[in-house]
């Protein structure tokens, strides 16, 4: 039989371990400049029919975790709409071509979800290029490093909270007429907000208001049969590390967790898949950590 992603190997020597070549990107990043190459499961994901038929919007969803989750969404048999930023259109566009090549749709939704009018935008496009909406996964966010309290600038905040929060209202309000009973919602929060660390403080916080996000409105839109529940992921290979951490971390990425790596995104999307499936019926308000061993509480 030959080797996949279900074939049971030793985690800790899976995907490369620190050190990493040092490396810096602008923002957004791009996952194409990344060395090495992140796994998002172009060529490891292999679906099993966990998703038939089922229409999902997703943010942030040309690199990283949101590319990794739209690769497996497509390869369980649902049909996608990606949302990211202009600056983002080609690997975007690349993500697309592999949902095509699974024969589902692909609809490409460019915009900065930091405005309430696009949000209802990319939702009503979503809606009409995928016919429907069952699944918003909400996963778009960006990392400014602050290290001081002398350098906290309120601009920072707005912009980490306009980016990282507003959205899960905005979203989530414009989406819900379009969601039926067995429709799902997933956050992206993080073990930042619940493990910060000095230097993320505007991150950490708004990760902790995602995930208690989760909880309140999980309690909110079950009475709809709608399911809310979120991903917390430990440090992962994408390219908010490269944008935003500054290089010296960057070379020891991964290596505080007790697996001693980084997640590669691939890693990540099971725990969204389950989440938006079926399978997960009676999870409600959870955030599940992939964390390589960090605890979150
Ligand atoms: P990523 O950079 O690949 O993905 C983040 C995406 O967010 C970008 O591609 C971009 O399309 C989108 N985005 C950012 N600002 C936006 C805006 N104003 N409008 C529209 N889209 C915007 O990095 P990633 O690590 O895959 O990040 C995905 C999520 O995972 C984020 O919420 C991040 O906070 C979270 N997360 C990442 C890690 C990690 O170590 N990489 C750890 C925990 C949580
Ligand atoms: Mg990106």
């Amino acid at each position: 039989m030959s080797d996949t992603m279900y074939t049971p190997k030793d985690p800790t020597t899976q995907y490369p371990r620190p050190p990493f070549p040092p490396q810096q990107q602008d923002g957004p990043g791009d996952s194409r400049k990344m060395d090495p190459a992140p796994d998002h499961g172009e060529t490891t994901y292999v679906g099993t029919g966990r998703l038939p038929g089922r229409k999902a919007l997703i943010t942030g969803a040309d690199s990283g975790i949101g590319r990794a989750v739209a690769i497996a969404y497509a390869r369980e048999g649902a049909d996608v709409a990606l949302s990211y930023l202009a600056e983002e259109q080609a690997e975007a566009e690349e993500v697309a071509e592999l949902i095509r090549a699974e024969g589902r749709t692909a609809v490409l939704l460019p915009g900065d979800l930091q405005d309430e009018a696009v949000d209802q935008q990319v939702v009503a496009d979503a809606v009409e290029g995928l016919g429907g909406l069952d699944i918003l996964v909400i996963n778009a966010g960006t990392m400014p490093t602050v290290d001081s309290i002398d350098d906290f600038e309120t601009e920072t905040l707005d912009h980490v909270l306009k980016a990282n929060i507003y959205p899960l209202f905005w979203l989530t309000k414009a989406a819900s007429p379009h969601l039926k009973p067995g429709a799902s919602i997933i956050t992206t929060s993080s073990i930042q907000g619940f493990v910060p660390s000095p230097s993320l403080a505007e991150y950490a916080v708004s990760k902790a208001g995602i995930a208690n996000w989760t909880r309140a409105m999980a309690q909110q839109l079950i009475e709809r049969g709608i399911r809310v529940n979120g991903v917390a992921p430990g440090p992962v290979w994408t390219p908010l590390q490269p944008a935003f951490v500054p290089n010296e971390k960057i070379e020891e990425f991964g290596s505080e967790t007790p697996m001693g790596r980084a997640g590669q995104p691939v890693e990540l999307a099971p725990a969204f898949v389950f989440l938006a499936s079926q399978e997960s019926s009676y999870v409600v308000g959870e955030t599940i950590a992939v964390t390589g061993g960090s605890p979150t509480h």
